[in-house]
This record gives C-alpha cells, sequence and structure tokens, in this order.
C-alpha cells in the first residue's frame, strides 16, 4: 500500500513520512480511527515506507513523500508477502479449524491477506466476519496470539530492516493477550515497530495505551470540515496570548471556548492544527502562506514561529486534545492544559 492510494489523508501521510525521514519512529504506537477511513492502510503504508530502499519526494500535490511501490521490499508489501510483516487480528474457531482450543491469527492469514485486498485494505470489522463466517461476538485476539507475536519479533529480520507487527482492531485483545505483550511495548528489541490499529479506545488498557505512541487517524467525516467565521480572529488572538502567558486573558479566552460545543471546539481545533500546518510549510517549505488569518502582521510572523524542532510536539499536543474533546473531557481543562503545552513548544522553535 503506498499513501498515494489512500483516499483524502495526505496530511496524515506527510506527517508520518516526515517522522520517518526525520529518524522519530517509536516502537510502539496506536493508531486509532475508523477501519474505512484508513487507519489501518495508513498502518501499512506506514510500515511499507518506513522499510522502503528509495522513499520518494515530490515537490507539488498534496502528499509530500512516498514508498516507491518498486524496489523488492515494496513488491513484496503490494503482495502483502514480506517476511517481516506480522498481523493480528480478530479470530474464532469455525468447523473447518479442527483443533478450535488453539486457534490464533496464524490459521486466518491467507483469509486476512484476501480480505485486505478485496476491499482496498479499507474494509470494516464486520466484513471481516462476514469474509470467514464467524459471529461478532465470538470475535477475540487471544493470548496465543501474544505468544506468536513475542516469538515473531525475536526472531531476526529475513531483510535485515525493520520487523513489524500490526495489531489490528488491538480493541479486542483478550485482556490476558493484552498483558503479554506489555513487556514487549516496554522493552522492544530494537528495529522493531509495533503498530496497534483500534477505532475506540475504550476497551483497551489503560498500561497499553501508556505504552504507545497516539497517532489519531482523522474520519472521513471529519476531513470535510467546518471553518466557523470567527475562527482565524479566536486562533490569532490564542496564539497572541500564548506568547506572553498572560493568565488572565488567557483563562477568558478558556472560558469563551468551553462554552461552545464539543462539535464547535473539535472543529476549532481541526482548524488551528491545519494552520500550524500551512506555518510549517510556509516557514520550512518556503511555500506561500495559503490559509488568511485576517490579520497581515500575523500571517507574515507567525508562520517562521513553527518549525521542525516544534512541529511534531504541537501536533502530539492538539491530537491529545481532540482525543479528550471527543471523550467528553471537562473541556476547560483541555484548553488549558493545550494552550500551555503551546506555550512550551512555541519557545523552542
Ligand atoms: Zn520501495
Amino acid at each position: 500500500m503506498q499513501f498515494k492510494d489512500i483516499e483524502g489523508q495526505a496530511i496524515i501521510a506527510n506527517r508520518l513520512t516526515q517522522i520517518i525521514d526525520q529518524g522519530r519512529v517509536s516502537h510502539a504506537q496506536l493508531f486509532l480511527g475508523d477501519t474505512t477511513s484508513g487507519s489501518l492502510a495508513l498502518a501499512i503504508a506506514y510500515a511499507q515506507y518506513l522499510n522502503c530502499s528509495n522513499r520518494q519526494h515530490f515537490d507539488h500535490g498534496d502528499l509530500k513523500s512516498d514508498s516507491c511501490g518498486q524496489c523488492p521490499s515494496c513488491q513484496k508489501f503490494q503482495q502483502l508477502s514480506h517476511p517481516d510483516l506480522h498481523f493480528f487480528f480478530p479470530n474464532a474457531a469455525i468447523e473447518k479449524l479442527k483443533n478450535a482450543s488453539s486457534v490464533s491469527s496464524a490459521d486466518y492469514q491467507t483469509d486476512f491477506r484476501e480480505f485486505l485486498s478485496k476491499n482496498n485494505q479499507c474494509g470494516s470489522v464486520d466484513q471481516w466476519y462476514q469474509h470467514i463466517g464467524i459471529e461478532k461476538k465470538q470475535a477475540i485476539i487471544r493470548d496465543s496470539d501474544a505468544n506468536n507475536l513475542v516469538h515473531a519479533l525475536s526472531l531476526s529480520s529475513y531483510e535485515g530492516n525493520y520487523k513489524m507487527v500490526i495489531v489490528w482492531m488491538a480493541e479486542k485483545m483478550h485482556p490476558v493477550m493484552a498483558n503479554k505483550i506489555l513487556k514487549t511495548l516496554e522493552e522492544p528489541n530494537p528495529k522493531t515497530l509495533i503498530i496497534l490499529v483500534a477505532e475506540s479506545s475504550e476497551r483497551l488498557l489503560s498500561t497499553i495505551i501508556s505504552r504507545t505512541q497516539l497517532v489519531r487517524i482523522p474520519s472521513r467525516a471529519d476531513i470535510v470540515r467546518f471553518v466557523d467565521d470567527d475562527f482565524p480572529q479566536l486562533y490569532v488572538t490564542w496564539m497572541r496570548q500564548l506568547f506572553k502567558l498572560n493568565m488572565y486573558t488567557l483563562s477568558q479566552w478558556v472560558e469563551a471556548m468551553h462554552v461552545r460545543t464539543r462539535e464547535q471546539q473539535k472543529q476549532f481545533l481541526y482548524y488551528a492544527q491545519d494552520a500550524l500546518r500551512h506555518c510549517f510549510l510556509r516557514s520550512n517549505a518556503g511555500l506561500p502562506l495559503t490559509m488568511d488569518f485576517g490579520d497581515e502582521k500575523f500571517n507574515s510572523s507567525f508562520p517562521s514561529m513553527i518549525t521542525q524542532r516544534n512541529i511534531e510536539r504541537l501536533n502530539d499536543a492538539f491530537d491529545q486534545a481532540i482525543y479528550a474533546v471527543e471523550r467528553n473531557a471537562y473541556s476547560k481543562m483541555v484548553f488549558m492544559e493545550l494552550s500551555f503545552r503551546i506555550s512550551k513548544a512555541l519557545k523552542k522553535r
């Protein structure tokens, strides 16, 4: 899977390739978002890009970088047959499997690859259950999978590059499985990558969440965004306050956000995160600023504050804030904490 084949996810794709190009790959990551919006496809494209020997970079179009699709590693990825890529996913015993008690993802590898190809790697979990003819309730990622996962990562890599594990629908991990992989998440072997792909974090153990880096995958609905008329002004006011860190005016600003609906808060956060990306492209790649904040002075001076040194920290802070708003966290706390994190990051430019 190449990023170019995943519809509507160029923004997140650019973030992911940038992390790899800068050598800042976190060994355990949680891709949180709908499979039908491409969360699993992005995880596979990410692993492919990581192991590609001829990464491509573009100076036009939405996408800044992608794997080549041609090198020996990419070819194996395109066929989903790379020996260092392992998949784990919900499974259950069905009649055709004789030894029901020891069933695991290993018994469904061919089915899973068929399912991925058939649905362009964006099939839903219900489609998966249908594909293999099991009942939703039975499906689970069990402890036999944990043993296989730990084993897969302990072997040396066939190709001398990264060993990669993708656990799809990680919220379906049985607690025994989840507990068994904690140590691997915490003390991985060098050059290993574990990506947990989940649609909801509510059923994931907090010990798992705390050991992974969160990558929020926007849903297709989120991508078509709504920008309120006053977002630019709210943004400019906010960023100016964060320079001075005047607690009185900042708390007034936070109060004004707090009284808005959750949906408006979320949309504003998307807008603000997108604004950072525009500023980064202006300062880092010298591209013209294509977002107008309605304030000339701000348009010309602010982008230089967003650099390679702080963009990722800022993106992480926004991801976590959006995630918290979605989970109904107390919004005053969310915006206050986010403000402090941004203020700190802006000083480290
Ligand atoms: Zn390649």
